[in-house]
Formats: structure tokens, sequence, C-alpha cells
């Protein structure tokens, strides 16, 4: 059977991006037809100014939605990053293999970076090997694919690479997995910012739907999308982001394909509208079981706790594996 590994950072609320990019694939195909590895991957949290209580309630927020939005324990395993000692153990061989200059080469790292500089804050060294870490938590479980939207697929060659280059060099250890993004809504963008995605830790929300957004916020912030001056719905991703991102956010929530779906309207208005309900469709089940699982603590502690050891013990030997042929 096919292993599968993704995750997602607990750096603030999750967004629909995170859903219809990520979590809705994991739960409705990746948990059926893989053995699959679900991770709310903490220390990833860590690379920019944090507050520690606040990555703690995010961790916890994150499993319980992932667990709402239909993560089934008996089908796959769900854990947090932090509780495999593994992942960092294997980050820094991984650090060991990778060099300076493909670290620097990754566009998130330029970004944040460039983005932290401007506020004043000093870039953390760990923002830098971030994607040796992701290809620890990826190379740990000797993962075939790793479903993540097409802002991680460059991080995912990355680990390619080194996963090749250690093998050449120290002995066949990892597998050589590969990124799988989904086919709809690879790259749900912000709703004030159609040129940017929809980001769960930028700062400021109005483009952003949370997926514990109240019905009438979810309402307002579509509304009120930024589209164009022009008022036919077509769909031209290039130079109609705005609209083109409304139609396939309606598109990932009907099933119906974002061109077809243009011919249907005629007007922005009713675009959004229609827009606004189908998510709030898809949302309504997950807020629903995420209120009875948030009041359920105990419950998720013993997922969690149950998916870590399953977790260790699947990375283990790979790590011990990798410690060896490298000379420890
Ligand atoms: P974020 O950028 O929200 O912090 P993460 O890095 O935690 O997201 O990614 C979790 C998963 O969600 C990844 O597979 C990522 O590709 C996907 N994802 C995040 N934002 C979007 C988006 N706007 N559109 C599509 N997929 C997304």
């Amino acid at each position: 059977m096919k292993r599968i590994f993704s995750g997602i950072k607990p750096t603030g609320h999750l967004t629909l991006g995170n859903y219809l990019g990520a979590l809705r694939r994991w739960v409705e195909v990746d948990q059926h037809q893989a053995d699959a590895l679900f991770s709310v991957v903490d220390l990833h949290a860590l690379t920019v100014e944090h507050d520690p209580a606040r990555v703690r309630r995010l961790s916890r927020q994150a499993a319980t939605l992932m667990l709402a939005a239909g993560l089934d324990p008996d089908l796959c395993t769900v854990f947090v990053q932090s509780h495999v000692d593994e992942h960092a153990r294997l980050s820094y061989i991984l650090e060991c293999t990778a060099t300076d200059g493909e670290l620097r080469r990754m566009i998130q790292y330029k970004e944040k970076s460039v983005r932290a500089r401007a506020a004043g804050q000093s870039v953390r060294l760990s923002l830098l090997t971030y994607p040796a870490l992701m290809a620890a938590d990826i190379l740990a479980y000797q993962a075939d694919e790793v479903p993540v939207g097409e802002d991680q697929t460059q991080h995912v060659e990355l680990t390619r690479d080194l996963a090749v280059r250690f093998n050449q060099r120290y002995g066949h250890t990892f597998n050589v997995p590969r990124a799988t993004p989904p086919p709809v809504a690879a790259r749900v963008m912000d709703l004030q910012d159609p040129t940017s995605k929809m980001g769960k830790s930028h700062e400021s929300g109005a483009g952003i739907v949370y997926l514990l957004d109240e019905a009438d916020v979810v309402r307002k912030k579509i509304m009120r999308a930024v589209t164009d001056s022009g008022h036919d719905v077509e769909y031209d991703p290039e130079s109609r982001p705005g609209v083109a991102n409304l139609l396939e956010i309606l598109s990932a929530c009907s099933g119906r394909n974002p061109k077809e779906l243009a011919g249907a309207y005629e007007s922005y208005g009713a675009l959004k509208k229609d827009t606004a309900e189908a998510v709030l469709e898809v949302l309504r089940p997950i807020r629903e079981r995420h209120a009875e699982l948030a009041a359920d603590p105990g419950h998720v502690d013993a997922v969690l706790r149950k998916g870590a050891e399953r977790a260790r013990g699947m990375a283990r030997p790979t790590v011990d594996a990798a410690y060896r042929a490298i000379g420890l």
C-alpha cells in the first residue's frame, strides 16, 4: 500500500485554502487509498516570531479541525509533529545533506525573510532550514506521495533531491517521494488581494475565510471580495484574478467547471452570493463536528497520543538507518 504524508502548520486559524487545497482530499481520497499520516507540524510554527501559548492553542485547534473535517483515526494516523522526536533527529541529518545555496533559493524563504526584515524583525535561522525539517517529515515515513498545494511543490522537489543525494552517497535509505497537487483549488487566493494566496499567517483576515468563521462573517467577506471594474463574468485567471478566484472556489465547492459556471452568471453580485452559500454548505458540517469534538478534549488527546505512538514506530527504523548510513 502506498504511503502518504502531509501536514498543516499551526501558525494561524485554518482557512478555506487549507481545506479546499489540502484537507478535503486527505479526507475524501487519501485516507481511503493509502497508509496516510497527517500531522500538525508545530515545529514549523517556530520559524517566525511566535507566542508559545498561541502555538499550543492553535495546534490543538488544527488537530480538532482535521478530525472535524473527517479524518478518521481508524483509517489514518493523525499526530502532532513535536510529539515524535524522529522529525528533529532526521532534520539535522538532512541539513548536513543540503547546501545553503539550495535553501536560500526557496521562494518561501525569500518572501518571508524579506517580510520579516521589512517589519524590523530578525530572521530566524530555522526559516532558512525549514525545508530540511519538511524533508525529514516526509522521508522519515518513506512516503510515496505528498499531497500539497502548489505553494509547497518547490519544497517537495528539494526533498526529492535530498533523498536521491543521500541514497547515492550513503546507500539506499529513503524512498523518493513526489508531490501530488490537487486537481482543483490548488491555490485559493486572498479575497482582498487575489494575486497572493489565502494564507492563514497573513496579517489581515479580511480576504481570508477561516473554517470557524461565523456564517455572516463568511458572507460579508465573500460579498466584499475584490473583483475588477468589468461587469461580465469571465474565467480569466491572468487578467481577472479576483473573479477567477471566486469561480474556482465555487467550482471546488459545487463540482462544476469554472468556465461553465462563468457562463451561468450575469453579475458579480449573483456569483458572490452563490459562492458564499456554497462555501457555507461545505463549512457547516465541519463547524458542527468541531463544536462536538472541542467539548471532548480527552478524546482528541487520546487520538493524538495513539497517532504519535504509531508514527514513532514507523519513523524510528528509517531514522536509525539514516544515522548508521551517515557514519554515526
Ligand atoms: P498556510 O500557508 O495556510 O500556513 P500550510 O503551510 O500549513 O498553510 O499548508 C497546509 C496545506 O494547505 C498545504 O498542503 C498547503 O499547500 C495548503 N494550502 C495552504 N494555503 C492554501 C491555499 N490558499 N490554496 C490551496 N492550498 C493551500
